[in-house]
């Protein structure tokens, strides 16, 4: 299954922002970097990515796309 979102572990600061942001609930820190719990149950609203300070998050758009349009 393609992954809705993608951390880049070297960009990540540990800051913690992302998983404050996400409302399903499907991200944590773990040994200090945030990581994605649950693929299926991210609802790809995206402000993991916005939240993010250096850039270390994305939400792969042809998956969001497809969640919000049904294509
Ligand atoms: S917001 Fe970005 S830098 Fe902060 S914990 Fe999440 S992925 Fe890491």
């Amino acid at each position: 299954m393609e992954k809705k979102v993608e951390i880049n572990e070297s960009l990540c600061t540990g800051c913690g922002a992302c998983v404050s942001m996400c409302p399903a609930r499907i991200l944590k820190m773990e040994k200090g970097k945030a990581k994605v719990t649950d693929h299926q149950s991210c609802d790809m609203l995206a402000g993991c990515m916005y939240a993010c300070p250096t850039g270390a998050i994305k939400v792969n758009r042809k998956a969001r796309m497809a969640g919000i349009f049904g294509f």
